[in-house]
């Protein structure tokens, strides 16, 4: 094999080591990203219930002001009746006393209703803020994981690239253009050795003129079928 083959063989095999160290690197976003949903989606919940929970207890508040404007008109119809001076006042005031007190009985019995809706809106929102709190502790520690996971990938990309520098230095300025041409169009190897008459990588054939001179000279060929740069490795 020529040196310069040689040579440019080593910085392909750095290129797929960097490669795999980038797409490890990539891996991880989708995994912060994941992450994120479903810190959204626990953060979403809590809002839904908390919203529940205040709108009940509007209600509840609204209600309990109606009890009390019910209660000063019973106050108002009992003063009426204590004060009558005919039967026909007398019937008068106690049916409207009557209706006083059944309205503050209806709204005693709804104010029991939205006390229960209440305490189970209040329990949602105890329940759902604990789920929060558990999955950001338990997204903490996965974070900080990813975060020196990603630090570790990006210092060996950079040792991996200053080796790779140095390696490229022996490669003739052509041959090393003409490798990254063939690699910038998403192949990851782009240096492939004849096998036999043909192209290891896609078993074009190779014409005989064309491989006595890559034996002999060591030149590097482009590969018709596939497109690689190919090389005699005898
Ligand atoms: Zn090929």
């Amino acid at each position: 094999m020529h040196p310069d083959v040689a040579a440019l063989l080593a910085v392909q095999d750095d290129d797929v080591v960097i490669h795999q160290l980038e797409t490890r690197l990539a891996e991880l976003m989708p995994r912060l990203e994941q992450m994120s949903r479903e810190r959204d989606k626990a953060a979403a919940a809590l809002a839904s219930a908390r919203q529940t929970a205040d709108a009940e207890e509007k209600r509840r508040q609204e209600v309990a002001a109606r009890v009390g404007q019910h209660k000063s008109l019973q106050e108002k119809h009992q003063s009426a009746l204590n004060s009558v001076t005919s039967m026909r006042e007398a019937t008068a005031a106690t049916a409207q006393l009557e209706a006083a007190r059944r309205m503050i009985d209806e709204d005693e019995r709804e104010l029991a209703m939205i006390g229960q809706r209440l305490v189970e809106a209040n329990h949602h929102v105890e329940d759902r803020e604990r789920r929060l709190e558990e999955l950001e502790a338990a997204q903490r520690e996965a974070r900080e994981s990813l975060a020196a996971d990603q630090k570790q990938l990006e210092t060996q990309i950079a040792d991996a690239r200053k080796a790779r520098e140095g390696k490229a230095k022996s490669v003739p300025r052509t041959l090393l253009t003409r490798y990254e041409r063939i690699r910038s169009r998403k192949r990851v190897h782009a240096v492939f050795p004849l096998r036999g008459a043909s192209c290891s990588h896609c078993d074009t054939m190779i014409p005989l003129q064309r491989r006595s001179v890559m034996e002999g000279t060591g030149a590097t060929e482009i590969c018709e079928g596939c497109g690689v740069m190919l090389y005699a490795a005898e």
